[in-house]
């Protein structure tokens, strides 16, 4: 249930009116816009009597919400949540240009890749440490040396770095990382969720190769119910009957979130495709669908990438996919 509080509502009556709420054993959620204030009631609100509350002096309207995702749910908050990091911000008007390795190989590799991309206009750097592939005899990735290497890159660009994380016991190997990334395969991995929730870094949450937006906005909810906010979304396409691309990129996805959520929501063109030359027009179809943020795999030599290299952009590619994104994103404004 939300009620949106009139906007000469005083600090007094709404102090009165959440401890009241509290009261009823509700958890109030505040958020607090320029123009009204929204409270959103999280809990048994089957005994809020409706009525009484709609009557009162400060209350505008109180709406049953059915939705089971309350903290992610933009009728609760209302303006978009920006993700602030690095100095880079994300949503609300601000945009990600998310580009590096699918996975950092050697010193050498991710700096120079940084470093093009940094040049090309991306303003965060990606790059795997951790992997999680469908084959046990696959690259793994360099693990916490990785993530070091992630850090020189990050010294040597000021770009701040996101990377993924499978499983909790590695959590402060990512003390210094600005974004941890739950992968496809780890979205409904709850227990991970929640430890996330309980640390303060911005979350980049994709969805599973098999789930539903609703399914999507649920694992957000699990990493906000345990009080951190700050997470960001990313399409990465499904899997579906079709075989021509490595999964299906549902772009409606964007508006969708947008409709539902405050949540910045990025899209990742690199795995829905699987195909590089696939990359750029999905990307340019992302940016004009109002994405807050694109991220993309590039290696400084894709036929010698050790995961993903086919879906690859050299740093050539991905500063012309950038120029046009920018152009793209101008058009709409
Ligand atoms: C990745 O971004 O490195 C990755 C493994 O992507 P996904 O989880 O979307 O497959
Ligand atoms: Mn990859």
């Amino acid at each position: 249930m939300i009620a949106i509080l009139k906007h000469d509502a005083t600090p007094s009556q709404v102090e009165h009116l959440v401890s009241w709420l509290k009261n009823m054993n509700l958890d109030v959620h505040i958020s607090q816009g320029a123009e009204v204030t929204v409270l959103g009631l999280v809990g048994d609100t089957s005994r809020v009597d409706m009525d009484l509350l709609k009557s009162l002096d400060m209350v505008d309207s109180v709406k049953r919400v059915s939705e089971p995702f309350k903290q992610a749910n933009r009728k609760f908050h209302p303006l978009d949540t920006v993700v602030e990091v690095g100095g880079v911000k994300i949503g609300g008007g601000h945009f990600a240009m998310i580009a590096g390795p699918c996975s950092v190989e050697s010193e050498d590799q991710i700096i120079e890749v940084a470093q093009a991309v940094k040049a090309s206009g991306a303003n965060i750097l990606r790059g795997g440490a951790f992997k999680p592939r469908t084959s046990p005899y696959a690259f793994q990735g360099m693990k916490g040396e990785g993530i070091q290497l992630l850090m020189k890159a990050r010294e040597a660009t000021g770009l701040p770095i996101v990377t993924e994380i499978m499983n909790i016991s590695t959590l402060d190997l990512f003390a210094d990382v600005d974004i941890i990334q739950v992968g496809a395969r780890n979205m409904q991995n709850f227990d991970l969720l929640k430890e996330l929730g309980k640390t303060n870094k911005p979350i980049l949450l994709k969805r599973g190769l098999a789930n539903t937006i609703q399914e999507l906005l649920m694992s957000a909810e699990y990493i906000m119910s345990e009080g951190n906010d700050r997470v960001i979304l990313c399409e990465r396409g499904i899997r579906t009957f079709e075989t021509a691309t490595r999964n299906t990129l549902d772009l409606s996805a964007v508006t969708v979130l947008h409709n539902l959520t405050h949540l910045p929501v990025v899209v990742d063109p690199s795995h829905a495709t699987g195909k590089a030359n696939l990359v750029a027009p999905m990307a340019y179809a992302a940016a004009a669908c109002g994405a807050d943020g694109i991220m993309i795999e590039v290696h400084n030599n894709p036929s010698c990438a050790l995961c993903d290299g086919a879906q690859s952009l050299t740093p050539v590619q991905f500063d012309a996919l950038n120029k046009k994104v920018q152009k793209i994103r101008e058009a709409i404004l």
